[in-house]
C-alpha cells in the first residue's frame, strides 16, 4: 500500500455489531482493543459480557466506540458505556450528551459526524451547519471534542469515497484554521479503508474484514 502513512497514526476499530461475545473475546486475544458498536442496546448486552472476560484475561486500554446513530434519549446510557461517540449530528444531542456527562462526573469524547452528499437516509450535520455546531461544542464543559466522522454513500468501487474523505479532511483542515484542534479523522470501512488511509483517517471502522459478513 502507498499511503506514506506511519502505521501508529492509524488506529483500527474492530466492528463487534452483530458479532457474538466469544468473537469479540477472540479478537482481544488477538490484540485488539477498539470496539466499535452501532447500537446503545446491543452495545449494554455486549460490554455486559464482555467485562466478566476482561476481568479474568486481564486486558488492558479496551475501548468502546459508538459509531451508529444515537437517538437523545440513550444520551444517558452511552456516556455510560462509551469512550468516544463517533456519531454526534446536532447541537441538541450535544447538548443532551453534555448534561448525561456533567451529572456522570465525566468529560465525554465524541467526534462530530458530517454528512458530505445529500441522501435523506444518512445521518451527520450538513457542511454549512457544521462550524455552528463545533463552536457550540466548544463552549460546553463535559464534551471534549477529538475530531470528525463521516460514512460516503456505498458503492462498490472504493474510489468512489475518495472525494468524499479528501472532503472530510479538507473541512478539518479549515477548522484548524479556525483554531479548533480535532486530532482525528474516523472514515474508512472494510471495503474502502486503503484509500481512507492514504487520505488521512485516523480511525478506520473495520467489521466484516475482520469477523466475516453480517447475517
Ligand atoms: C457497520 C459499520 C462499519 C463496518 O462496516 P464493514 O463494512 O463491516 O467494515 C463501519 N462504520 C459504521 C458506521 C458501521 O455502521
Amino acid at each position: 500500500m502507498k499511503a506514506d502513512r506511519c502505521p501508529s497514526e492509524v488506529k483500527l476499530i474492530a466492528v463487534t455489531k452483530t458479532v457474538g461475545i466469544e468473537a469479540v473475546a477472540e479478537a482481544a486475544r488477538c490484540g485488539l482493543r477498539l470496539f466499535g458498536e452501532s447500537r446503545v442496546q446491543e452495545a449494554f448486552a455486549k460490554i455486559g459480557q464482555f467485562g466478566s472476560i476482561q476481568k479474568s484475561e486481564g486486558y488492558l486500554g479496551v475501548e468502546w466506540h459508538l459509531i451508529g446513530h444515537l437517538q437523545t434519549n440513550k444520551a444517558k446510557l452511552a456516556v455510560q458505556l462509551f469512550d468516544l461517540i463517533h456519531s454526534v449530528d446536532s447541537i441538541t444531542l450535544a447538548e443532551e450528551l453534555d448534561r448525561q456527562a456533567a451529572k456522570a462526573g465525566k468529560v465525554q469524547k465524541i467526534l462530530v459526524q458530517a454528512k458530505l452528499a445529500e441522501e435523506d437516509t444518512k445521518h451527520g450535520i450538513k457542511e454549512n451547519e457544521l462550524k455552528p455546531l463545533i463552536e457550540r461544542i466548544n463552549g460546553l464543559k463535559n464534551l471534549e471534542l477529538r475530531g470528525l466522522m463521516a460514512i460516503p454513500p456505498y458503492s462498490e468501487n472504493a474510489e468512489d469515497a475518495r472525494g468524499y474523505f479528501k472532503r472530510l479532511y479538507l473541512l478539518r483542515e479549515s477548522l484548524r484554521n479556525d483554531g479548533f484542534l480535532l486530532p482525528e479523522l474516523s472514515m474508512g470501512m472494510s471495503h474502502d479503508f486503503e484509500v481512507a488511509i492514504q487520505e488521512g483517517a485516523t480511525m478506520v471502522r473495520i467489521g466484516t474484514a475482520i469477523f466475516g459478513e453480517r447475517e
